[in-house]
């Protein structure tokens, strides 16, 4: 079980000897808390909201070039894995989708058809000025201008082609977000 403390509350300042480049803030006040009182409280909606920020199952939808940048920020190089985040191949295993590359008209029901399949809460992030609003091709007959009028987008990664570490920011702002709208009310 995990608790929350905002900074500065009474329970955290209230830790002895603590030093920020010694002591990890977290876990300092959690061993206080267990230590004190033998267990910590949280609201339920905060500690799944918490569990679920750390284990993020991609859908790997790599559409055109941006894909190999996603790739990329799984490697051991960035090693997208240490913030709990792994690629699936199912959409029905997946929070969250990765929209890597150019959408066009001929794909854009299959990428909606595999939204649908996923299962709430599901979380959308697009990669690259394609996936954004149609890049280079804005123009192109044959291209979509942005994949949110396909699916809901709750991040936009600017970039032809962003790098990993962009990508790597911009799954860490959705973490943040769903820190702080996530709930487990329907
Ligand atoms: S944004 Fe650039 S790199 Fe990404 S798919 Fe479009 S053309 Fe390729």
């Amino acid at each position: 079980m995990g608790v929350i403390v905002p900074a500065g509350s009474a329970a955290r300042s209230s830790v002895e000897g603590y030093d920020p480049q010694v002591h990890d803030r977290f876990f300092e006040v959690v061993n206080h808390e267990l230590g004190e009182k033998g267990f910590v409280t949280a609201p339920l909606d905060d500690v799944i909201t918490w569990a679920r920020t750390g284990s993020l199952m991609w859908m790997t939808f790599g559409l055109a070039c941006c894909a190999v940048e996603m790739m990329q920020a799984s490697m051991p190089r960035f090693d997208m894995e240490r913030f709990g985040m792994a690629p699936r191949a199912s959409p029905r295993q997946s929070d969250l989708m990765i929209v890597a590359g150019t959408l066009t008209n001929k794909m854009a029901p299959a990428l909606r058809k595999v939204y649908d399949q996923m299962p709430d809460p599901r979380y959308v992030l697009s990669m690259g000025s394609c996936a954004n609003g149609g890049g280079y091709y804005h123009y192109s007959y044959s291209v979509v201008r942005g994949c949110d009028r396909v699916v809901p987008v709750d991040v936009y990664v600017p970039g032809c082609p962003p790098t990993a570490e962009a990508l790597l920011y911009g799954l860490l702002q959705l973490q943040k977000k769903i820190r702080r709208t996530g709930t487990i009310a329907r």
